[in-house]
């Protein structure tokens, strides 16, 4: 069995050399740590190593693993998973930034429940862009997008850095391609400059692509025992 260490050393290089064949530098793309159905002591774990940046689906499951992690100094946890409107007030007090804004309303239940923590407080967010018509997956439609950005960028309290995108899983890197390649446009079209795109089959295609921040969980913890 390879160790974390093992596991995170190899992602590191692969990622670098992804990011070199496409005239990129390794510390233009952000590594989160997927610790979704992994408990708390994972994210000690890969914190030791340097991992900061942590991705989780749900706000009840990174609020029950807040307490064995409030020590950590310097750790980003990042919302990847649907967030709906009536959970925006756990999911600010909780998370560091929101990936997955996919409506104005939710954006707007975001500005108003970080106004009602702090008269200063203020959150990195990315709107998420359904590009398959899988009837399962949350986001935006792309059409939406521009409507979406100005309602977003009107709300004082947020700072809107980028899109973010789940294409359909498939077993073949290759297959994923061409929803990074929209997503590089539709974020081209917007002015925004980052790009949430790549998981552990697809990550590599992904940077080629230009994505500014990969989401990986398998390549680094194992597969999951998903309930
Ligand atoms: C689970 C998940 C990931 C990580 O997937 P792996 O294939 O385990 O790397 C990335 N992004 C989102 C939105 C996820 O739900």
């Amino acid at each position: 069995m390879e160790s974390l260490r093992e596991r995170y050393e190899q992602l590191l290089s692969r990622i670098e050399r992804a990011a070199l064949r496409a005239g990129r530098k390794r510390e233009d793309v952000t590594l989160i740590a997927v610790t979704k159905v992994f408990p708390a002591s994972a994210i000690r774990a890969a914190y030791e190593l340097g991992l900061r940046d942590f991705g989780e689906n749900y706000v009840r499951e990174l609020e029950r693993k807040l307490p064995e992690t409030r020590d950590l100094a310097g750790v980003r946890f990042h919302l990847i998973g649907h967030l709906q409107s009536n959970k925006a007030r756990r999911a600010v007090e909780a998370f560091s930034a929101i990936q997955t804004v996919d409506s104005a309303r939710l954006a707007r239940r975001l500005d108003e429940a970080l106004a009602a923590l702090s008269p200063d407080r203020t959150m990195q967010v990315m709107l998420e862009v359904k590009l398959s018509p899988e009837e399962t997956k949350s986001g935006a439609d792309p059409d939406e997008l521009p409507a979406l950005v100005e309602a977003v960028r009107s709300c004082p309290r947020l700072s809107l850095t980028g899109l973010m995108t789940m294409p359909p899983f498939s077993d073949e890197p290759e297959a994923s391609r061409p929803y990074f390649q929209k997503l590089r446009e539709l974020a081209a079209a917007c002015n925004l400059p980052h790009l949430s795109m790549g998981m552990s089959q697809d990550f590599e295609v992904a940077i080629e692509e230009g994505a500014t921040c990969v989401r990986i969980g398998t390549a680094l913890f194992g597969a999951r025992k998903e309930t």
